[in-house]
């Protein structure tokens, strides 16, 4: 005999039952309708690329925890770990003569090998923008307030915003003595938290010992003016000039953090990351900055800001604070009640449909109280019971299926009455 094998659903992924979806689709209609708010319109890309894009930005280091094959033209694939890179692609391959800013935004998925936990997925989804164009303080400003703004305005009540500057981290790091090509493991380090390991490092680059306790003090300031205590560079004046814009853009409340690097090495001047704090381990939302890709990618040199938002984690962050997502409802479920009365039903069921009514009919050829049963568990706001004898008086009954209230109206006064 045949052994029946179960097949599972892969590691790090889900299924999204209806009401599951219903609630992502809810939030990714409100997430379009503030990035179109703010002048930004929607890209889409394939969700593989050549493995090539990703190793350019992110070093061969990131095969390690990506979705990487072969196609059957020996060509190495990788599926997208994230967006930032493939949308700067097709920016440089097809849309580098538009006009500036370019306002691009983007919903898709991507696929990670990391390790699954709750808010953890080997498959999600990642909201984010880039702005091509503008080297100027109130760009990065609105950048900042619309990811705010996004997450905000999704409903999520309690999120952190904190900003960071990484021209003036280097900038520090420079007058320490250390070389452009030693930051990356530099930064590595800070981004994981390892500040020991960071220590060791710096000592063994040979930075002086109060130097190296400088930094870490520069590391923990929690506002400009701390830090102007331990640089002065246009860095510092321009993050300022940020800081100023992001107020006049209605942000007042956000940390400074000088230790988020975000861990690429294309990243550069303000960077900045959001939590929702009732997430706990897997709290960040939302991450972006200032980068630079064109030029790696070919073409010409020009300004870019982004953000990626984690979707799932918003979703979380919602569902935790107990938000009250919308539920999907029939408006009308007609019930022929015997064979005979089908057809008309039909009819009925179509002229509802074509005026925008969400409607249903029983499909099943289910007595009458079976299909009352199945109208209340989808449900139905109203029944339409199509039967014998009022169709003879060309009538049908309307039942409201909260109060269970029923009345019998002229089949041609149906839709006025079922709008009520
Ligand atoms: P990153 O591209 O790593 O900066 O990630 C941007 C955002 O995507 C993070 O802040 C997370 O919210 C989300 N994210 C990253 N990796 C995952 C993952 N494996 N599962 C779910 N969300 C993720």
């Amino acid at each position: 005999m045949e052994e029946k094998t179960n097949i599972n659903i892969p590691r790090g992924t889900r299924d999204f039952s209806p009401d599951e979806m219903l609630k992502r689709r809810h939030v990714e209609d409100r997430i379009r309708n503030i990035f179109q708010n703010f002048g930004y319109r929607e890209v889409q890309t394939p969700t593989f690329e050549h493995l090539e894009l990703f190793t350019l930005k992110s070093g061969e280091e990131i095969i390690e925890e990506i979705y990487v094959f072969k196609d059957k033209g020996n060509r190495d694939l990788a599926l997208r770990p994230e967006l930032t890179a493939p949308v700067i692609r097709f920016y440089v391959e097809k849309m580098q003569m538009e006009s500036k800013p370019l306002k691009l935004f983007y919903i898709g998925n991507c696929y990670r090998y990391d390790r699954p936990q709750r808010g953890r997925y080997r498959e999600f989804t990642q909201v984010g923008c880039e702005l091509i164009g503008p080297d100027t303080p109130e760009a990065y400003a609105e950048l900042i307030y619309l990811a705010y703004t996004l997450l905000k305005n999704i409903g999520i009540k309690n999120i952190v915003l904190r900003l960071g500057n990484l021209d003036i981290v280097y900038a520090f790091l420079e007058n320490m003595g250390v070389r452009r090509n030693q930051f990356r493991e530099l930064m590595h380090l800070i981004d994981k938290s390892r500040f020991y390991e960071l220590e060791k490092k710096l000592y063994e680059m040979r930075v002086a010992k109060n130097k190296i306790k400088m930094f870490k003090e520069f590391l923990k300031c929690d506002n400009i003016n701390k830090v102007e205590e331990f640089i002065e560079t246009t860095a510092v004046k321009r993050f300022k000039e940020v800081v100023d814009f992001l107020k006049i853009f209605g942000i007042n409340e956000f940390e400074i953090d000088m230790k988020i690097v975000r861990g690429l090495d294309y990243y550069k001047g303000v960077v900045f990351e959001i939590d929702a704090p009732i997430l706990g381990a897997e709290k960040q939302l939302c991450g972006g900055g200032e980068y630079e890709l064109v030029p790696l990618f070919g073409g010409k040199e020009v300004s870019t800001a982004g953000f990626a938002i984690g979707f799932d984690r918003a979703i979380i962050a919602l569902e935790e604070e107990g938000y009250s997502f919308p539920e999907q409802k029939i408006d009308v479920y007609v019930i022929p009640v015997n064979e005979k009365m089908l057809k008309n039903a039909i009819k009925i069921v179509n002229m509802l449909r074509e005026n925008n009514i969400a409607a249903d009919i029983d499909l099943m050829r289910r007595g009458l109280t079976k299909s009352l049963k199945y109208a209340s568990s989808v449900k139905a706001k109203k029944t339409v019971i199509v039967g014998p004898k009022e169709s003879e008086k060309k009538c049908v009954i309307i039942r409201d299926m909260s109060s269970g209230k029923q009345v019998e109206v002229k089949t041609k006064d149906l839709l006025s009455k079922t709008k009520m």
